[in-house]
């Protein structure tokens, strides 16, 4: 049996349990929402994104409610509604503290705007609400009593793995162009591949994609990357010329060799040190990120020696410059860019160092900071992971600087300003000095000494170095 049919023979068989596992998933909020809905004299399903969650195993995060009713009369059939996205036909339906959105079934306009449809006009007819919608496996509903309705065959394209388009993918890429980048997300997401013809016109009109917003494109983005499948998210959004509307610096590193410590050419390793962020615990977004940009100078810095040999100089701190403009372009928020870039900066800061002093690494930690190590010891895993190279995913220097960071880190020793015994105050005090920059200079040599030393970090042995410091620069 291979998997397509192994895929149809679950469906198949969850298809017998449907009614059995709709009444046990759909929670008792939604079917008390969808029963008013039809006592009411209307049709109600629950519909997109939480079917196809049920129908691959998974348990849907919300649950989107569609009905035949017009929103004034969803209103007037709830005590508690909120109008939500009344224009569009959406009424939140308070039940106790749970929200469900019910929504009028409708059809829409095309996106010239790439934001809102031109126009949305309610429909009694649940086919064609399910005809606006994107792909075939996002156009399924389901009543309360567990029937599944499926007019274009999304549970047979789930069964084989293809993402399909309702309708023409051409048509459905030009009215909304992101639908581009939903198809990947959702190949990434479902692990499955577009269907020829989506592929096909995803690559034909990937330029499409430079009207969508681009706060949209990276919604999706983010979907891409926290799915279980990053890199050949990323693989698909190369391939098919998305990638290069929004990050074409990414796509710079395909092709471009690296050198001995590398089996891999830039791009390859960039998508299997991605893919290994899957089994990180931890890995969240930023890291993953960091992950996918951290490398990304590195075709522009290439150096060939006067031997042949590759050197990447520098493409650390050019990298943490580039990343910080993908990030912005894309709209980030200040909090991730500055924690991408910082990881980026200093990813170099683990390589090569196995024989690193206890003190090295403590100097190590207070230039990266005590709450990004984790971070760089997780993106240094990843990097290693894709290295290619047989000691991958963890050569056994890079396993014994771990273990000595992780000793070092157990350790009470002070790795900034902060952990220091005496504080600013203490040295205007001590050293009988006004505020000014020389207070922070002294902080400064009395934690470069603790770095080196950590028994010194006592208020009284400090205190004294404050005397002498203070006396030297008067
Ligand atoms: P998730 O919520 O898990 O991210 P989803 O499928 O629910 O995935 P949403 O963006 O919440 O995605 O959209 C809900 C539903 O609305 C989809 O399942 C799909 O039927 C429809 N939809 C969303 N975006 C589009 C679009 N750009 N074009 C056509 N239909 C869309
Ligand atoms: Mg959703």
């Amino acid at each position: 049996m291979d998997i397509i049919d192994l895929r149809r023979a679950m469906l198949r068989w969850r298809g017998l349990w449907l009614r059995w596992f709709a009444s046990a998933v759909v929670p008792p909020e939604v079917k008390g929402v969808l029963r008013t809905l039809e006592e009411g004299g209307g049709e109600a399903v629950v519909v997109g994104g939480c079917v196809r969650d049920l129908m691959t195993g998974r348990r849907p995060e919300d649950w989107d409610v569609a009905t035949s009713l017009e929103p004034d009369r969803v209103r007037r059939l709830f005590s508690r509604t909120i109008p939500t996205g009344i224009d569009h036909g959406t009424v939140t339906v308070m039940v106790g503290e749970v929200g469900i959105e019910v929504t009028t079934y409708r059809t829409e306009g095309a996106y010239t705007d790439r934001r809102h449809p031109d126009w949305v006009h309610f429909s009694s007819e649940l086919h064609e609400d399910l005809a606006r919608r994107d792909f075939t496996f996002n156009a399924m509903a389901l009543t309360v009593g567990g029937e599944i309705i499926d007019p274009f065959d999304g549970l047979e394209d789930l069964a084989r793995g293809r993402v399909v388009t309702v309708g023409r993918a051409t048509d459905r890429f030009a009215e909304d162009a992101l639908r581009m980048v939903r198809a990947v997300r959702f190949a990434a997401q479902l692990d499955m591949e577009l269907a020829p013809e989506a592929h096909r016109a995803c690559t034909e009109m990937s330029e499409g994609l430079d009207a969508v917003s681009r706060e949209r494109i990276r919604y999706e983005l983010d979907r891409i990357i926290m799915s279980d499948s990053p890199a050949r998210g990323f693989e698909m959004l190369r391939e098919t010329g998305l990638l290069e509307r929004f990050w074409p610096e990414l796509v710079e590193g395909f092709g471009v060799e690296q050198n001995r410590h590398h089996a891999f050419t830039v791009w390859e390793h960039t998508m299997t040190s991605l893919q290994a962020t899957v089994d990180i615990e931890g890995a969240d977004l930023a890291l993953r990120l960091a992950v996918l940009l951290h490398d990304v100078a590195k075709p522009r810095c290439l150096e060939i020696g006067p031997g042949g040999e590759r050197h990447f100089y520098n493409h650390h701190v050019v990298g943490a410059a580039v990343a910080r403009r993908l990030l912005k372009r894309l709209r980030y928020d200040n909090r991730t860019i500055d924690r991408v870039t910082h990881l980026t900066r200093h990813h170099m800061a683990l390589h090569h160092y196995p024989q690193m002093k206890d003190s090295a690494i403590r100097r190590l930690i207070n230039r990266v900071g005590l709450e990004n190590i984790h971070d760089l010891i997780n993106l240094r895993i990843a990097d290693r992971a894709g290295s290619g190279t047989k000691e991958a995913p963890l050569s056994r220097g890079t396993v014994y600087l771990l273990e000595r960071i992780g000793r070092v880190l157990e350790e009470d020793a002070a790795f900034g300003l902060g952990d220091l015994a005496v504080d600013g105050k203490d040295v205007m005090r001590v050293g009988g000095l006004e505020p000014g920059p020389q207070v922070g200079e002294i902080l400064e040599t009395l934690l470069d000494e603790v770095l080196e030393d950590p028994a010194l970090n006592e208020r009284s042995i400090l205190e004294k170095r404050i005397e002498e410091l203070a006396r030297a620069r008067s």
